[in-house]
Formats: structure tokens, C-alpha cells, sequence
């Protein structure tokens, strides 16, 4: 099968050139070129000395110095062994025996869209809303600063299930002339009332469409406003009219400000809608305005627009911004009760339906699958991601190749058929640690105490040797701060203090690793990133504790903070207090996007 060539754009140094490499017919996907610029020689230009380097690389060394050039990792080791590249002009931080990371990689997380939220969006989050109660008040006051007409649009949203979620009818009574649409805080549903319904055309005879499901009255027949899925929802939220691309950018920026101080560097944005939104990031990377590193997976819903995508060869890649393929999605979540599960009976699965049948997904993953670009599918249930295996497992028997690192996103709770096959076909698991503590008193409510154990094992991925990577998954999840990761991971401690199969929990330097190196990793990225070694990218962050000694104790684990945070060798963070480099101006020198805070901000 012959597969089309991919069109790398490289963007280095302001210097643009193309980049085409060979097909994949060959069934390897073709390397990537190198956006890593040379190891430069003498002097550093910033060296950061007395500290404890936790460099996780291979042996997982611990260094005392590290020194950087033009943006790179120029040499890691003893003080004795990094002085050397001290000049005149070297700027020289002492440590005094402080922690230094890789820069956090957050493999999961839906920057562009989390940042329009929190600026453009009538926050309908917790602390704000906790009840339908809280839901339906922060809906009539909105509609006394709004016109006639105008739309009410909140963030992602609210933390209720679907069955104690509003409908129409009582959204109608608090915003009868204003259209609203509210999304749920998983994103996997969302409610409408009467007047956005109308606006979308959607009433008794409208059929759900591909993917998504129109709740309806049992007795009428008429829509309850409640949207299941992206495909259902999209029929109300077209309509809404989009922010610009100017504040899209603005968005972006908005969402950097709020990660650089955490230490996250890089961010993977796993589902990218439009391409237009993928564009807004691309050309923010040309003029050299990222301020994180991003790699981009946009959305794929239907057979048709699978085709329509691979068609149009967009295939971006540069050291602050790389295209790597495609997502899907083939169930919903927990709240929705849409978690496609062996067993059905319980709250979590009950309305569960897999988003395409097995025969068209097929199709679909094997399309994508021969454009030589990555698959990452959203699953959670153990049948939905025998589904997903299937569909990987076909496209990989007509067209092998050996470095795919498909992945799958969630992966709550697998079966052991579903680790064996994982194993064996070299799927990353790219699982969001946090909600083992925030969710995991959820779990055991919705699915008993047999499923609730099985809440993404960690420890059993490891040990077969599946790749695991971490991240946040905001806005879905309330959170993006590491430490939140950290605590599921390690303590595996639910909200009420109850330990979640203590068997599954792994070592804070284990846990560093899936949010660094294996992070890099499930984006092709660990020649660049991930590790502290001479050559990498300065992607760095300076911390007041140690991670490996830190104790395995919720309120000890959140104690960790970030004092400095250097991104391509450039100071982006640092803290006001410890202010380890007492001459650089608050948000990093030149750096005109410093941390920016909703006063939303933390919601805790
Ligand atoms: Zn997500």
C-alpha cells in the first residue's frame, strides 16, 4: 500500500526550510530530521551548579552541575566538570543543593481550548459551581450583564452526572430569552436550553448523529437539551460564535502562564478540532511566540473526515511546534455513564456505546495508521480498548511498522487480555495519574470495589514493559499541577484517604520518568527531551525539595514547589522569593508572556 511522503516544515532559528523524507512503505516510519542544533563549545551561557541534578537519564545519574549554551544542554556532571564553561559573561546560579528536573512534559492536555475557557467562558467550575443549584444561579446572572439573544457559554464545567444534570426546561426558567449551552466538566456531554436547541434546528425527529446521542423524554419523545458525545453537542455549539485568532492567541498564552510556574515545558494538545486552531499554533511558533513547546494530534470523528485530513499533508515539525497525527475517540467517561465496560451493570457503563462500529473504525485506523503519523485513542473501558486493539492490531498486519508508538489515552481500566495485547503490539499508555486521588472515591461509587481497584495500573504497565506517560488532561481534569500526578501515582490515595490497590503504586523517580522521559517518548520526542544529557534542549526545573525523598504522603507531595523554571535555556519562571538569579526582572527577561493568574485560580 503505498503510503504519500511527509512534508516536514522546519523552523529553527527564524531559518525556514522543507524537509522531505521517505515513505514508509518500507514499514519503518521514516526518522524525523534533527531540529537539535549543535552542542556548542565554551562559554555557557548559564550554569547551574551545587545542586542535585536528577538528570533520568538511562542509569538515572544524579549530577551536581549542569551548564547550557544557545538554548542546549552543553555538559551535566560533577561542579569540577561544568566549571570549565564558566566565562565572563556566564550567568552562574549556586543551588545551594536544590533539586533539578527535565522539564515536565504533560503528554494529555487541551491547552488552546483550556486557555479560551478560563478567559472567555462563564466559569461554571468548581469552587463557583458544586450544584445544579450553583449551576442554574451562575446561569440567571449572566443573563442580566448579557443582550437579548446573546449566547451563554460556559467553561468545562460543571462536575455533576448526567442524570442529575439540568434540562432544558429548568435551564429555560432561569435563561428563557438567552441561548445557553453548558459543558460538562469531562467534556463528554453537555446541556442546552430551549432557545439554543431551536437556534440548532435539533427537535423530536432530528436523528443523533454519527457518534453522539440526543437525550430524549421517555413519554414525548422531545429532547431533554442533554448532548452526549462532541458529535451531539456540535449540533448546539456551531452556533456559538468563535473567539479570533487574535485571542486564541491570547488564550494560548494565557494557558503558558499558568503551567511555566509548575514546571511544565512542553505540552502534547491531543485534540486539536479545526485546523484552523492548528494553524494558530504553527504560526505562533514561525514568529517565534510559543511560549511552551507543543506537539499537536487533531481530531478525527468520522471515516470522512479521516480521509478529508490525511489528504490535505500538513505535516509541521520544528523545535517549538510539531504536527504528530491524529485522535480518536471510542468511548466516554465515567460521569456520562459511557465507560465501554465487559460489564454493563454498573452506573460508569450503563449507557455506554462504542463512537463507531468495530467495521468502520477499522477503516479508519488503518487510513490513518498508513499516513505514517501517530494514533492516540481516548479509551476507558476494558471492551473499548479490546475495540481499539483490534482496530491496531489489523492495521499493523497489512502495514507494519516497526516505530508506530500508538497510543492509548486514559486506558482506566484494562483486563488482563488487554495488557497482553498492549504488550505485544508496543502501545503507550498514556494515563492521567491525578484522578486516582481526585476521582478514585468516584470510581468505586460507579463501577464497585473489583473495577475501582483496577484504576489505571501503573505498576502492572511498567512491569510488562508497556511506556507510560503522564499528564493532566486539563480542562477536563480541574487540575494541571504535577504534584496532583504525583500524589495518584505514588500514593495511589483517594480523596477520603482510602488506598486504591496499594500494588499498582510506583516511586516518585518512577513517576518523574512517565511525566519526562516517557512523556518525550510517547511524541518521538526523547532524542530532545526528557532527560538532562549533553545536547538535549535547556528544558529545566529547579525545585526547593528533593523528588526522590520526598515522603509518599499527599500533604508532603503538594508541598512541592518550583523555584525556577528554564525553557530552551532561558529563565521563563522564577520564584519571587528564593529569586535564584536576583537580577532578572520577575517573569524571565526578555520574556514579555510571565505567569498570568485568573483570579479563578487555583479552584482550591
Ligand atoms: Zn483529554
Amino acid at each position: 500500500m503505498p503510503i504519500s511522503r511527509r512534508n516536514f516544515l522546519k523552523v529553527s532559528g527564524g531559518a525556514i526550510a522543507t524537509i522531505l523524507t521517505g515513505c514508509a512503505t518500507t514499514g519503518k516510519i521514516p526518522e524525523k530530521p534533527s531540529i537539535l542544533p549543535k552542542v556548542p563549545g565554551e562559554p555557557a551561557d548559564i550554569i547551574l551548579q551545587n545542586g542535585n541534578i536528577l538528570t533520568v537519564d538511562t542509569h538515572d545519574r544524579i549530577a551536581q552541575a549542569v551548564s547550557i549554551s544557545k538554548g542546549t544542554i552543553q555538559k551535566v556532571g560533577m561542579d569540577s566538570e561544568v566549571s570549565s564553561f564558566i566565562g565572563p559573561a556566564t550567568q552562574v546560579v549556586d543551588l545551594k543543593g536544590r533539586t533539578v528536573t527535565p522539564g515536565i512534559i504533560d503528554a494529555h492536555n487541551h491547552m488552546i481550548y483550556f486557555g479560551e475557557q478560563l478567559k472567555y467562558r462563564l466559569d461554571i467550575r468548581p469552587p463557583k459551581v458544586r450544584s445544579k443549584m450553583d449551576l442554574l444561579r451562575v446561569v440567571k446572572e449572566a443573563t442580566k450583564t448579557k443582550l437579548e439573544g446573546d449566547w451563554i457559554y460556559g467553561c468545562q464545567g460543571f462536575p455533576l452526572p448526567l442524570k442529575d444534570s439540568p434540562t432544558r426546561w429548568e435551564l429555560d426558567e432561569v435563561s428563557p430569552k438567552h441561548p445557553v449551552f453548558l459543558p460538562h466538566m469531562s467534556g463528554q456531554y453537555g446541556v442546552a436550553n430551549s432557545r439554543a436547541v431551536q437556534v440548532a434546528g435539533v427537535g423530536k425527529f432530528t436523528p443523533d448523529p454519527y457518534g453522539g446521542r440526543i437525550q430524549r423524554d421517555e413519554r414525548t419523545g422531545e429532547p431533554t437539551g442533554r448532548l452526549i458525545q462532541y458529535p451531539a453537542m456540535d449540533l448546539v455549539r456551531k452556533n456559538i460564535p468563535k473567539p479570533s485568532v487574535t485571542e486564541y492567541e491570547e488564550a494560548i498564552r494565557y494557558a503558558a502562564g499558568l503551567f511555566l510556574p509548575y514546571g511544565i515545558t512542553s505540552v502534547q494538545d491531543v485534540i486539536v478540532y479545526m485546523r484552523r486552531h492548528t494553524k494558530i499554533y504553527e504560526q505562533m511558533a514561525e514568529k517565534q511566540a510559543l511560549p511552551v513547546r507543543l506537539y499537536i494530534l487533531e481530531y478525527i470523528d468520522s471515516l470522512p473526515k479521516a480521509k478529508r485530513m490525511v489528504s490535505l499533508h500538513h505535516h509541521f515539525h520544528s523545535s517549538m511546534c510539531t504536527f504528530g497525527g491524529w485522535k480518536l475517540a471510542i468511548d466516554g467517561g465515567p460521569a456520562a455513564g459511557t465507560t465501554l465496560m465487559y460489564d454493563k451493570s454498573q452506573l460508569g457503563s450503563r449507557h455506554a456505546f462504542p463512537f463507531h462500529q468495530p467495521e468502520d473504525f477499522n477503516k479508519i485506523v488503518k487510513l490513518l495508521h498508513e499516513s505514517g503519523f501517530q494514533i492516540s485513542i481516548h479509551v476507558v473501558g476494558d471492551e473499548g480498548m479490546n475495540i481499539c486493539l483490534d482496530a491496531f492490531e489489523k492495521a499493523l498486519e497489512s502495514t507494519p511498522l516497526s516505530k508506530h508508538r500508538h497510543r492509548l489515552e486514559h486506558a482506566n481500566f484494562p483486563n488482563q487480555r488487554n495488557f497482553d495485547r498492549m504488550q505485544k503490539l508496543g502501545i503507550v499508555a498514556s494515563v492521567q495519574p491525578s484522578w486516582i486521588h481526585l476521582y478514585g472515591d468516584g470510581f468505586q461509587m460507579m463501577f464497585g470495589e473489583e473495577i475501582a481497584n483496577r484504576t489505571i495500573p501503573i505498576k502492572s504497565f511498567l512491569r510488562r514493559g508497556i511506556p507510560v506517560a503522564f499528564s493532566s488532561d486539563v480542562p477536563a481534569t480541574l487540575v494541571f499541577e504535577p504534584f496532583w500526578g504525583f500524589i495518584g501515582a505514588v500514593t495511589r490515595k483517594t480523596r477520603s484517604g482510602r488506598v486504591l490497590n496499594p500494588s499498582e503504586a510506583i516511586s516518585m523517580k518512577e513517576a518523574l520518568r512517565a511525566y519526562t522521559y516517557t512523556a518525550a517518548y510517547a511524541a518521538f520526542e526523547e532524542k530532545e527531551k526528557g532527560s538532562i544529557k549533553e545536547g538535549k534542549f535547556a528544558d529545566l526545573v529547579v525545585w526547593e525539595q528533593n523528588l526522590y525523598t520526598v515522603l509518599p504522603e499527599p500533604t508532603k507531595i503538594r508541598d512541592l514547589k518550583v523555584l525556577m523554571t528554564i525553557l530552551g535555556g532561558k529563565v521563563v519562571y522564577q520564584d519571587e522569593k528564593a529569586k535564584l538569579i536576583p537580577s532578572l526582572s520577575p517573569f524571565g527577561g526578555e520574556g514579555n508572556w510571565g505567569p498570568l493568574r485568573g483570579s479563578n485560580w487555583p479552584p482550591h
